[in-house]
């Protein structure tokens, strides 16, 4: 090649980028845009990456029972990030710690991204929005939420254990719980709590 010739191929100026954009042989690749960072009523840093499965168990011995049940569980399936993913029938069990009538029982799955502190932080306020008073240890109660288990979690803080300390000896927890989820009960555990009165209700 002449050596003027190739002094202007290498002194060309660029084109420009409209003319880049237009040459048939060149495209324009633009970057997609990162994904919007999901709408949510609460900061994100609340839920956890992957969604967990827990169950929670519910009951209540004052009031309308069997209503606030199906309240309490219509309200779980709303909390943020969280469905409700199996609801037991309901259950009429007699108070084993607690006193007063006999209890309305229910067992509820649900894949939630709260961490689990939240996730009880959001049960109590169940509670509290249902007219929970503890005026004393056990009292009867409109509305109890008891966080059973969390995925395989093993916690053991002031105010959250789990799984919940108490949950192999009582009935109450362990039929409903085997009615959605069988393999998290044995047959060992229900059989030490058969002694206990429960009949379903619907
Ligand atoms: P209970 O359900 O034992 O009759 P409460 O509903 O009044 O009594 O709960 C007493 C305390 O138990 C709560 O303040 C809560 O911090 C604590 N707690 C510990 N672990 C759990 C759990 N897994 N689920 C619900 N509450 C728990
Ligand atoms: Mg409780």
């Amino acid at each position: 090649i002449p050596a003027t010739t190739l002094a202007m191929v290498l002194l060309r100026r660029p084109r420009s980028a409209a003319a880049v954009a237009a040459s048939p042989r060149v495209a324009v690749v633009r970057r997609p845009r990162p994904h919007p960072t999901p709408t949510t009523d609460r900061p994100p840093d609340l839920a956890v990456r992957e969604p967990v499965v827990a169950f929670v168990a519910l009951g209540a011995n004052l009031g309308d029972a069997q209503a606030a049940l199906a309240r309490a569980m219509d309200a779980l399936d709303r909390l943020p990030h969280t469905r409700v993913t199996a609801r037991s029938s309901l259950y009429r069990s007699a108070p084993v710690d607690a006193r007063g009538p006999d209890f309305v029982n229910a067992v509820v799955r649900v894949s939630t991204r709260l961490p689990a502190p939240t996730l009880l932080d959001e049960l109590q306020q169940l509670e509290q929005a249902a007219g929970r008073e503890r005026p004393y240890r056990h009292a009867p109660r409109t509305l109890d939420l008891d966080l059973l288990l969390y995925g395989d979690a093993s916690i053991d803080s002031p105010r959250l254990t789990l799984p919940h300390p108490r949950m192999h000896e009582r009935a109450f927890v362990l039929v409903p719980l085997a009615e959605i989820e069988p393999s998290r009960v044995t047959l060992q555990a229900l059989t030490a709590v058969a002694g206990q009165r429960i009949e379903r209700i619907g």
